[in-house]
């Protein structure tokens, strides 16, 4: 059954109509990847509630759109989001978009959805572009079972426990990450997850779409020893082997060899540990020996 935005254009006087929350994917790169059941709502509705009205502006300009644009991004949510909200009580029905992609993911919307679901509004989505399942699709592994896990920490610490929480889980893993990051994030993962086959795929459904396919190992040497590459990307990590499935986990010595190479032995051991999830004596063991075999 198709649902449709209740109401016209005219309907979103105080208590007339149903007010009504659309989620509208937008394109993620190539323009033409707008469905017509987006563009009909965007048309069809009172607001568009967007994170940057400038890049949203030139979207509904291409398809000769003008409807109201309000500012919601995560600086502003918390705010708009109650102001939003008794709009659509009213009867408004507002369109939530982001910059790019499906809204709420690594994206402002979280919020909002909840605030309407709470209020009884009724919410909708529109499929559409998503660069997590643009890039499983073409990666070549596993697609039956995934995990989508967003842009990992900036910070190298921070980043391998993130990575480490995620080391045992029995799908294939997607991130968003930053290309002049690519280079640290891919060499955690390949000291975390091990030799896992990785997919990096960058500008997709642009002129320079690619996809770059391998063990996580080489792609990471190869990433760091060139320069940072340009545009969007999202890195796509197989499935732990079995062993890794019953419980083995990231690899200590990798783990180890690593953090000995940058921190004291003390800060080393309580990085692995917590990475592993190792008791610290069996790591603080292990990395004596490490150490005795270094040349
Ligand atoms: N909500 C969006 C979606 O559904 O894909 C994602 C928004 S997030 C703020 C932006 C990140 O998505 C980029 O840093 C990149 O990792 C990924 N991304 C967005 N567009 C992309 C593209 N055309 N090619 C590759 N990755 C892309």
């Amino acid at each position: 059954m198709a649902v449709e935005p209740s109401g016209g254009r005219g309907s979103s006087k105080s208590g007339e109509g149903r007010g009504l929350l659309s989620l509208v994917a937008t394109p993620i790169g190539n323009l033409g990847d707008i469905t017509l059941r987006a563009l009909e709502t965007l048309r069809a509705v009172d607001a568009i509630a967007c994170e940057d009205t400038r890049v949203t502006a030139k979207l509904l300009a291409r398809h000769g759109i003008e409807r109201p644009l309000i500012a919601y991004h995560e600086h502003n949510a918390r705010r708009m989001e109650p102001l939003l909200v008794r709009r659509m009580a009213e009867g408004a029905r507002i369109a939530l978009v982001s910059d790019a992609g499906t809204p709420l993911l690594s994206d402002p919307g979280e919020g909002l959805v909840r605030a309407a679901i709470a209020a009884g509004i009724p919410v909708t989505a529109l499929p559409g572009p998503s660069a997590a399942l643009a890039a499983l699709s073409l990666s070549g592994l596993p697609a039956e079972r995934f995990l989508f896990a967003g842009f990992p920490p900036a910070r190298s610490g921070e980043r391998r426990r993130f990575l480490a929480g995620l080391a045992t889980v029995p799908a294939t893993l997607i991130f968003y990450e930053a290309p002049h990051r690519l280079a640290e994030s891919l060499a955690d993962m390949a000291a975390v997850f091990g030799a896992r086959q990785a997919a990096i795929a960058r500008e997709l459904t642009k002129l320079h779409e690619e996809v770059r396919r391998g063990g996580l190992d080489d792609l990471a040497r190869e990433t760091g020893e060139g320069e940072a590459p340009r545009g969007e990307l999202v890195v796509v990590v197989a499935p732990p082997g079995e062993a890794a499935e019953e419980g083995e986990g990231p690899d200590l010595d990798a783990v180890l060899r690593d953090a000995l190479a940058r921190l004291s032995l003390r800060d080393a051991v309580a990085e692995a540990s917590a990475i592993t999830g190792l008791p610290r004596k069996e790591v603080y063991a292990r990395a004596l020996e490490l150490q005795k075999e270094a040349p």
